[in-house]
């Protein structure tokens, strides 16, 4: 056994290391366990993160999220003013959304610096292989195996958590929500830096959508996130994301180098029904915190990172129990995120086709486009869904 720690937190991710960055200023010890060699490699990321004034649009409700977002300027790369969405045959609807496209690397390891200057334990190459019932970790680390134990431990593990699932299947992201997603950074890549694209269509990302977004100097992630189940066929994922990148967008990287690839899995099945227990949060991925209908969950997990990390404060503080956790969660951001869901959902059932995709955003036009991205129904789920499967049989 190596210790006893008040907070021992698994995932140096930025939800992970922004709980460990509260709980040890406030004079928790503080351990934080984290599989990979070197903090934010690779990047497992679009890097793009609302400015604050247009998180406080996406989350009007939330006073933390403007400064959760917040990033110093260094790490910004390049700043987007317009999110483009392109329907299967090319027709495009322009709108305003303020972006910083971030060095996430950089900003990971801040995040990380931060809560080690402020006396938090970082164990790199620690691989958490289980957590009991008591709150003991059993660790795998170079060719060692040891053992800690805390008094509140945090689940920030991303979307297949060791933590939730060693609370049982409630706690955990189920398979069938988990997208698979690929992306190439690319050099050399000739697009209008202010612009970030999103294309949909069964060809190019069924049940997701691929995305363009500039990291200025002519460098470009180049990505796609699907679902597994919206496809009738077994060609591998690398097979999509090549057609997009050299087919799709081939006049804008006719000159472009891939630098590197990245795979890795989106949660999108909504929040997690239960993020707490009496001694385990669950935050950002791991508690499914991401925004179903566009991929994004780098302000959530920041967001609820905080506030896992001030009531692990108040809690061993003064007993406030766990359970203040979700309730804030839930008051801050869980409404967009279910929204965000139900989107996703009216989306699966009135876009089942490239035909009945291109009708739908040509009938929904930006107007009704632009609050479904951030997750605003403009119409009830109900009515939404319903008018929209009229208006197609009318149509086809
Ligand atoms: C391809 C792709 C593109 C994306 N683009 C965007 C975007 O542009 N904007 C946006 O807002 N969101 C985006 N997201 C989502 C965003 O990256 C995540 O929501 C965010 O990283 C969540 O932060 P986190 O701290 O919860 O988890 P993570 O950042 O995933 O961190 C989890 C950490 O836990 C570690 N870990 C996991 N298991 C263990 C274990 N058993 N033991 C020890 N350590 C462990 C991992 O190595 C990792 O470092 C994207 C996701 C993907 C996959």
């Amino acid at each position: 056994m190596t210790g006893v720690y008040d907070v021992a937190v698994v995932g140096a991710g930025p939800a992970g290391s922004t709980v460990a960055k509260v709980s040890v200023k406030h004079g928790f010890s503080t351990v934080v366990f984290e599989r990979r060699t070197t903090v934010g490699i690779p990047v497992q990321c679009g890097e793009l993160l609302p400015t604050p004034s247009e998180a406080h649009n996406l989350f009007p409700k939330s006073k933390r999220m403007p400064r959760e977002v917040h990033v110093p300027t260094k790490f910004v790369t390049n700043r987007t003013r317009t999110i483009r969405l392109i329907s299967p045959n090319g027709a495009s609807y322009d709108f305003s959304f303020e972006a910083n496209i971030i060095d996430r690397t950089g900003f990971d390891q801040y995040l990380t610096h931060l809560a080690m200057d402020a006396g938090a334990d970082f164990h790199l190459q620690s691989f958490v292989k289980t957590r009991t019932r008591n709150n003991e970790l059993v660790i795998k680390s170079n060719q060692s195996t040891k053992k800690t134990r805390a008094r509140i431990v945090v689940g920030a593990d991303g979307s297949r958590s060791i933590v939730g699932r060693s609370l049982g299947p409630q706690f955990m992201n189920s398979e069938s929500d988990l997208s698979p997603s690929l992306q190439y950074v690319m050099s050399g890549v000739d697009t209008d830096t202010s612009v970030v694209e999103m294309y949909f269509g069964g060809k190019i990302a069924p049940g997701g959508y691929a995305w363009c977004i500039p990291k200025g100097d002519g460098v470009a992630n180049i990505g796609f996130g699907m679902r597994r189940n919206m496809v009738h066929d077994e060609k591998p994922l690398r097979s999509y994301l090549n057609h997009f990148a050299f087919k799709t967008l081939a006049s804008s990287l006719k000159n472009a180098k891939i630098e590197s690839r990245v795979g890795a899995i989106i949660p999108v099945g909504g929040p997690l029904k239960r993020t707490w227990t009496n001694n385990v949060l669950l935050v950002g991925d791991a508690a499914g915190h991401v925004m179903a209908s566009n991929g994004g969950g780098l302000p959530t997990a920041l967001c609820g990172g905080k506030i896992a990390g001030h009531t692990i404060v108040n809690h061993l503080k003064m007993d406030t129990p766990l359970s203040e956790y979700e309730k804030q969660w839930k008051f801050e951001f869980g409404y967009e995120l279910d929204t965000a869901f139900r989107v996703l959902k009216v989306a699966d059932s009135v876009m089942p086709s490239d035909m009945t995709t291109d009708i739908c955003m040509r009938l929904a036009g930006v107007r009704f486009l632009e609050p479904l991205i951030r997750c605003r129904l403009p119409l009830s789920v109900d009515l939404a869904s319903k008018t929209l499967v009229r208006i197609l049989n009318q149509v086809i």
